[in-house]
């Protein structure tokens, strides 16, 4: 494991489908908060910022408030399967200790 949850750099088409613009995330393994630098596909504004990550990830252009997502990849999706899966395992085990703990 490297030190982001999540890391992605992506070209970014805007409505004519033209590759104009960049956004490019990093998300600290400890931190919930989501480095942003981006390069807006409709007015090519471009900015660096920090926002709360969440699912799904949007940034508003500052300048034209566009909406930028992240384009998934199926890979992706498959991961964020399998860590959704894992947590729920955890979370699963974390509860049994608990009640465990609590009836002593
Ligand atoms: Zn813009």
């Amino acid at each position: 494991m490297g030190l982001y949850k999540y890391v992605t750099n992506r070209t970014l088409p805007n409505k004519a489908g033209e590759e104009k613009g960049k956004i490019k995330v990093l998300v600290p393994n400890d931190s919930d908060t989501a480095q942003v630098d981006y390069v807006c596909p409709e007015c090519e504004f471009s900015e660096h910022r920090e926002q709360e990550w969440a699912r799904p990830f949007v940034v508003t252009c500052s300048k034209c408030n566009a909406n930028i997502k992240i384009p998934k990849l199926k890979e992706e999706m498959k991961k964020e399967k399998q860590r959704e899966k894992q947590k729920q395992k955890r979370l699963e085990k974390k509860m049994l200790e608990e009640r465990r703990a609590n009836s002593s």
